[in-house]
């Protein structure tokens, strides 16, 4: 089973925008860009809405029975491991292993003493096409390397094996994320996990790094963008390499992770992408949540109140909501308006904070990423909030469509 060259991720996470999200990608295909669908949800994202994995996969099935999608469509178990894997196993036919969790541990000596085996082929100066300066690699940073990153490997290959074992080999597709670590990985410490995982054989078709500079949720990138250009210039090549030398699936590709909202990387993204001709992964989730409450707030009356009492629901529990997330948002809690003072805001005024629009001053980045992490907040809501999503389905369908097509799939995909 071999993944398309461009694969879009879309978290839905009250399941109910799963046809808006397909119209993106339709829209998108009629614009002439081949890009596939992925619904993708992880288990942190499943026990605060408390819905179980195989709603993702009715969603997806429903969503592209509606709208006569022939082509294929993917189910990405997100961010799981061997503790969380099996309620995804049924119904995914995407699993992104994430062993973040094993990144520092001490691996088996045996297998560094392989992994060091493996490696020796590319000690001295290691000459990647495409990269001007040859990478130096020694001894030490074998070492090092091992000692921070192969443990992680040798836990992809058993919660691979795992997955393999049940599903059948081949018939999924495998993604490896080491995006939630302290520190990114270089390019050179990139191509080494590369052969770590081919040691370990695990057959991944996309893998996501942590990049350089800060992904936070829902917002856009802040970092250094000629690093950044750099960077992912230079993993692409790294891929590209390890594709011929260390017998990966040709359709290997990069996923960007808390890829949503990050526009002023999108030109770069898309400008490399081409250059390359090589395919991309992204990753969003909470955007589409966002799109709903924003879609609440446009219709007024009713929808406006339940988006108002969210926000102030997600004020008063700010510790509780924002801890598990503490390392992907950046909130000044000074620049968060008073919920009583949004309490008096109109349609428009709640619409132009929380809506991604870097050029409308009434933009609130603060007021946003609360709101992003506070869906926690509706899911308490339960049937009072689904309920208010059904009613106003067609403005919430509208910016859902909008906001994945127009700020995501076409500035990063569409060419120049
Ligand atoms: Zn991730």
């Amino acid at each position: 089973m071999k993944i398309q060259k461009y694969t879009f991720g879309m978290g839905d996470r009250f399941a109910h925008q799963g046809p808006a999200q397909l119209a993106a990608v339709v829209a998108a295909q009629q614009q002439g860009i081949d890009v596939y669908p992925t619904w993708n949800k992880s288990n942190r994202e499943h026990s605060i809405i408390g819905s179980t994995p195989d709603t993702v996969r009715a969603e997806a099935d429903a969503a592209v029975q509606a709208a006569g999608w022939g082509s294929d469509y993917y189910v990405d178990a997100d961010h799981i491991n061997l503790k969380t894997v099996d309620g995804f196993i049924a119904g995914s036919n995407f699993f992104t292993l994430d062993v973040a969790e094993q990144v520092g541990q001490a691996a088996d000596p045996e297998a560094v003493a392989r992994f060091k085996q493996a490696a020796a082929a590319y000690v001295g100066d290691l000459v990647i096409p495409g990269i001007a300066a040859p990478f130096h690699v020694d001894e030490a940073l074998l070492d090092q390397t091992a000692a921070q990153y192969l443990a992680a490997a040798v836990e992809a290959g058993r919660i691979y094996r795992h997955i393999a074992a049940q599903k059948g080999e081949d018939t999924f597709i495998t993604e490896v994320s080491i995006d939630e670590t302290d520190r990114p990985q270089t390019p050179v410490e990139l191509f080494l996990i590369l052969i770590m995982l081919s040691q370990v054989g695990v057959p991944a078709q996309t893998i996501a790094p942590k990049f350089t500079g800060r992904f936070n949720k829902g917002v856009d990138y802040v970092g250094d963008l000629e690093q950044f250009e750099k960077e992912f210039d230079e993993d692409l090549h790294v891929l590209q390499f390890a594709i011929q030398q260390l017998g990966f699936p040709d359709t290997l590709k990069l996923s960007v992770h808390s890829g949503s909202d990050k526009f002023s990387l999108y030109p770069i993204i898309n400008r490399l992408v081409q250059r390359h001709g090589c395919g991309l992964h992204v990753k969003t989730a909470g955007t589409t949540w966002l799109e709903e409450v924003i879609g609440l707030a446009e219709a007024g009356g009713d929808g406006l109140e339940l988006a108002k009492g969210i926000y102030a629901g997600a004020h008063a529990h700010y510790e509780e909501l924002t801890a598990p997330y503490a390392t992907v948002i950046d909130i000044d809690p000074a620049r968060l308006p008073a919920p009583d003072e949004v309490a008096a805001w109109s349609s428009d005024a709640f619409v132009k904070a929380l809506r991604h629009e870097p050029d409308e001053a009434a933009y609130n980045p603060h007021f946003r990423q609360l709101l992003h992490v506070g869906f926690k907040v509706a899911a308490k809501l339960g049937p009072r909030f689904t309920g208010a999503l059904e009613v106003h389905q067609a403005i919430i369908a509208r910016n859902v469509t909008h906001n994945l097509l127009n700020r995501h799939i076409l500035p990063l995909l569409s060419r120049s």
